[in-house]
């Protein structure tokens, strides 16, 4: 079943949609029957207010006129409001709702007939206090401010402008009922208000709740590093732990090598950022073409990287790796920076039976680390 609250326009599409981007057609479509739905809403309770009006006429509050010559004002600026939104003037402002200046009409509306039919001026009074809070849900703080400030201003020249007083009707038994209606009308429209604020602040939380839910995915989606283009560590990881168990499964060897790029720091003091991130770019791009299709080759963390090598015994892989070593060292890098030098060095570890991925990514780190100590530019199997 659909609130009330899901007759009034989207609360939360305007706020999401409010961005410098050229609107298209779709969301203009929209905006156009929010407005649409908004005005109508609008009308309809100018058309209530005149009913009540009548009501006061028939109890003789006041002249009959008053009643029609309220709607027809109310009902000709919902009108001319409906023929701009149509005309499509609306959407060349920021502010495509209107709201200071459907505000601003209907001040001067209930001020003007508070004015002439002070007897029932409470009416007119409370219509304004609903309606320049609806207005205050789609405005700005500034806008707000303004209209509210405008709305005093207005009711001070009301109050010193007349010695008739602004008064609620309550003589005789009808007089009594139209203005409890005219109340109960008044605390239904406030009701109303406070659903679709408080539908507003729902929508706008799911919406939270949700970005940050495809966000998470988009995250997990990315299987990339930004930089060299190899897997990122969450998907290397992810395809380690498969190989893992695919290698128990099967009974197959299985190797992985850690790679670390020699004096990386050096690179970087001596060349700049920049350059290093564009020597640990060819150096992926390098590894990346020269290894099996069934390799795997992602960033574990900084200018360390992790190979995965199904069906490679400890031996392969270590040639496999002392081949990309030897490929790594011999090429010129001096295009980047006369006299550069880039070499790497690697810890190699064979699966062992029942080894998990944390047990086997130690030893290929600690042979890493005897690689290092023993001058670099080599490959240990651990
Ligand atoms: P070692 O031979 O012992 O590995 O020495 P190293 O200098 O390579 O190792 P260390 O761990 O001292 O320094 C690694 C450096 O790698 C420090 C860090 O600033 C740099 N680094 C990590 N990630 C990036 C990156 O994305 N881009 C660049 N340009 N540098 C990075
Ligand atoms: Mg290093
Ligand atoms: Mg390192």
């Amino acid at each position: 079943m659909r609130t009330a609250a899901s007759y009034l326009p989207n609360p939360v599409a305007g706020a999401i949609e409010a961005t410098d981007r050229v609107p298209t057609a779709k969301v203009l479509a929209r905006r156009a029957l929010q407005r649409r739905q908004m005005l109508v809403l609008v009308g309809a309770s100018y058309v209530v207010d005149a009913m009540v009006l009548l009501l006061y006429a028939w109890a003789g509050s006041i002249p009959a006129a008053i009643g029609p010559a309220f709607g027809i004002c109310g009902l000709t600026s919902v009108g001319c409001f409906i023929a701009m939104s149509e005309a499509g003037i609306n959407d060349r402002f920021k502010d495509h709702y209107f709201v200071v200046q459907q505000s601003m009409v209907s001040l001067a509306i209930m001020l003007a007939f508070a004015w002439l039919a002070p007897e029932v001026g409470i009416l007119f009074l409370c219509t304004l206090f609903v309606v320049f809070s609806f207005s205050a849900l789609r405005s700005t703080p500034r806008q707000t401010a303004i209209m509210w400030t405008a709305m005093a201003l207005g009711l001070a020249a009301l109050f010193l402008l007349t010695d008739k007083p602004v008064s609620i009707p309550h003589e005789s038994y009808l007089e009594r009922f139209t203005t409890m209606l005219s109340f109960a009308l008044t605390i239904g429209r406030c009701m109303f208000l406070g659903i679709f604020a408080s539908s507003l602040r729902q929508s706008l939380y799911q919406r939270g709740v949700q970005l940050k839910e495809a966000y998470k995915r988009i995250e997990e989606l990315a299987e990339l590093d930004e930089l060299t283009g190899s897997f990122n560590r969450r998907c290397i990881m992810r395809m380690l732990d498969d190989e893992i168990a695919r290698a128990h499964r099967t009974k197959t060897p299985f190797s992985v090598a850690l790679i670390d790029l020699d004096w990386f720091k050096r690179i970087n003091d001596a060349h700049g950022h920049p350059t290093g991130d564009e020597v640990l770019r060819t150096f992926a791009i390098t590894v990346f073409a020269n290894i099996r299709n069934i390799d795997r080759f992602g960033r574990y963390g900084g200018e360390e990287f992790l190979l995965i090598m199904p069906e490679t015994p400890h031996h392969t892989a270590a040639s496999i790796l002392d081949r990309q070593r030897e490929i790594i060292a011999a090429l010129d890098w001096s295009a980047f920076s006369p006299g550069m030098q880039v070499t790497i060095s690697a810890g190699v570890a064979m699966l062992a039976p029942d080894e998990a991925a944390d047990a086997l990514l130690a030893r290929a780190d600690s042979a890493l680390y005897k690689a290092k100590a023993q001058g670099r530019n080599r490959i240990a199997i651990g």
